[in-house]
């Protein structure tokens, strides 16, 4: 890689940063365009967010990707957010414009929709409800994607049934509310179900629900990627479900945010899946 005067830059934000797999799918994209550009990691102390953020309002920087914990502060830092990121009360890119203004985006729900069209087409989230487990950010970016895709009814389930009526509140009346121990009843009629909980992350085991309440056409999908096939997702293909992994949202997330910094489609010549798949040692 050769950086001239002229090269573009952008990158992605977040706390811990080392393990980010975007700088390894944007630099692998970049220097197969050709371009001058670069992506880089930023690991920002919390409480640092805001000030870093608004000292890139120079320009010397195109845009950022933004991860955990900070996309909702993203949202808060922006001038104007695109439907999707408002949705979601969370963005995942920031745009520095010329201008001096910043604009947030949200692509995870674009991943996620990108992902259940790619591993299980004919998958149409206008003929029928989905249900998504969790209530945290994952979660509502999730929701909003489904409900701006024209799904009749998004069921959120949760451990806490507080979180998941508040998405449901701000969502508005396609999206209803459920407890974790009402999930076979949020299962009944399901076209899609995702796991947004970070619970298999916590003790390596998948959550606890009854996946055989599920209908056989429902597809579902891990939003985790770390193992590829996940406890949860084992249990939907012992089943004989359709499967959908998170690896393929969190490329599908990546696709657009590039197009928004580099202004131009990813080279379809790079196999990012296979790059992420032996980065991660998946
Ligand atoms: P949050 O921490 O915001 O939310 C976590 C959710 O999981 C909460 O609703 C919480 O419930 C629930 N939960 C946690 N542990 C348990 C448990 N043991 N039993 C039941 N519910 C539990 O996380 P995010 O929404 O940011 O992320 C969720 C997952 O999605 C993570 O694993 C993350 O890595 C992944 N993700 C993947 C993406 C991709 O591109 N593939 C993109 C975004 C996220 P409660 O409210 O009751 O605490």
């Amino acid at each position: 890689m050769s950086l001239s005067g002229k090269t573009r830059v952008a990158g992605v934000v977040g706390q811990p940063i080392a393990h980010s797999m975007s700088p390894v799918l944007h630099n692998a994209w970049i220097a197969a365009a050709g371009l001058d550009a670069v992506y880089v990691p930023f690991g920002i102390a919390e409480g640092r967010f805001a000030a870093f953020v608004q000292g890139l309002r120079g320009g010397s920087v195109a845009g950022l990707n933004v991860t955990l914990p900070f996309k909702g502060e993203a949202l808060a830092a922006a001038d104007e957010a695109t439907s999707r990121a408002a949705g979601a009360g969370a963005a995942n890119v920031l745009v520095f414009r010329p201008d001096g203004s910043i604009l947030a985006d949200n692509t995870d729900g674009l991943g996620l929709l990108a992902a259940f069209a790619e591993q299980a087409p004919g998958f149409d989230p206008k003929t029928g409800p989905v249900v998504i487990l969790g209530a945290g950010g994952g979660a509502r970016g999730a929701a909003a994607a489904f409900v701006e895709a024209g799904c009749p009814e998004v069921r959120i389930v949760n451990r806490t049934l507080a979180k998941a009526e508040e998405i449901a509140t701000a969502l508005g009346g396609t999206v209803r509310a459920y407890g974790l121990d009402q999930a076979a009843a949020a299962f009944e009629g399901a076209n899609g179900l995702v796991n947004a909980t970070s619970a298999g992350l916590a003790n390596g085991g998948a959550i606890d629900v009854p996946l055989a309440a599920t209908p056989e056409a429902c597809v579902v999908m891990d939003m985790v990627y770390k193992p590829l096939t996940t406890p949860f997702l084992a249990g939907a293909q012992g089943l004989g479900r359709r499967t959908v992994d998170g690896l393929a949202m969190l490329i599908g997330q990546a696709i657009p945010s590039f197009e928004a910094f580099y202004g131009q489609t990813p080279p379809a010549s790079v196999d990012v899946r296979t790059l992420a798949i032996q980065t991660l040692g998946l």
